[in-house]
């Protein structure tokens, strides 16, 4: 299906003929950069899986308003959950990790301390600003749901999931063989910072129940481990691969 209408966020989650103002990065986006008019139709959705048609009604320098029109079909959520749970890294690292892991298809960040991060967590501003890059992969991409980011931890995976935590060297399982098993209804993905994980982190993750799985003999960067083993997996058991 190709999709020409532009897509704008919405805050809250309209009803049909409502009148809703887009926040002020959005209407900067509509009005400036996209250029759009009053008339102008574009697509709106509230990142929790709501999308609709929609016209432009005022457009100003930095006030939009938008008249809500019917519910849009489609789907694109993949079917499969894939969580990454991210060492904590420089910002613009982190900012490629969310973005590209949004369009791939991962449904929640966790961003976890480790024992060689240097990174501090982040503030609230830079939080908010993370939040923002997911929205706006979300918007390129097609996506409707955003996908969680939060602080976390590496803690003991719920039942049903099957959790990996990202190691490589001698005698570790490939990503793959463990995909070669039951399939899951959810996978957690733990990627270490730039320094790796501590072998006692490694062992602690595995007695509460991850399993370490290798991305091959060459060592990646923090950055490009979470979006490989995360377009693996959906490759293997989710929708980026053959139909099953
Ligand atoms: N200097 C570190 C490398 C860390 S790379 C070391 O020697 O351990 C950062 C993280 O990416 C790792 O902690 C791991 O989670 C992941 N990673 C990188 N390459 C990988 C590979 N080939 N297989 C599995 N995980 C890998």
């Amino acid at each position: 299906m190709t999709d020409t209408l532009r897509r704008a966020f919405l805050a809250v989650t309209p009803k049909p003929a409502d009148r809703v103002d887009l926040d002020p990065d959005e209407s900067h986006h509509v009005a400036r950069v996209l250029r759009l008019k009053t008339g102008d139709a574009l697509a709106v959705f509230d990142g929790k899986g709501g999308e609709w048609e929609a016209t432009i009604e005022v457009p100003s320098r930095d006030r939009v308003t938008v008249v809500v029109g019917g519910v849009r079909a489609g789907h694109v959520e993949p079917e499969l959950r894939v969580v990454v749970f991210q060492a904590l890294t420089r910002p613009e690292k982190l900012e490629w990790v969310l973005q590209k892991g949004t369009e791939i298809g991962v449904s929640a960040f966790r961003l976890v301390g480790s024992e060689r991060v240097e990174a501090p967590p982040p503030s609230p501003s830079r939080l908010s600003r993370y939040e923002r890059i997911v929205m706006e992969a979300c918007k390129q991409c097609g996506r409707r749901v955003l996908p969680a980011l939060t602080l976390g931890s590496l803690a003991p995976p719920d039942g049903g999931v099957l959790a990996i935590i990202l190691a490589h060297g001698a005698g570790v399982a490939p990503l793959g063989s463990v995909l070669a098993g039951p399939k899951a209804a959810e996978v957690w993905l733990a990627v270490g910072p730039e320094g790796g994980f501590s072998d006692d982190e490694i062992e602690a993750a595995v007695a509460s129940g991850w399993r370490r799985a290798s991305l091959g003999p060459r060592v990646l960067r923090t950055e490009t481990a979470g979006a490989i083993a995360a377009a693996i997996v959906l490759h293997a058991w989710g929708d980026l691969g053959p139909p099953l």
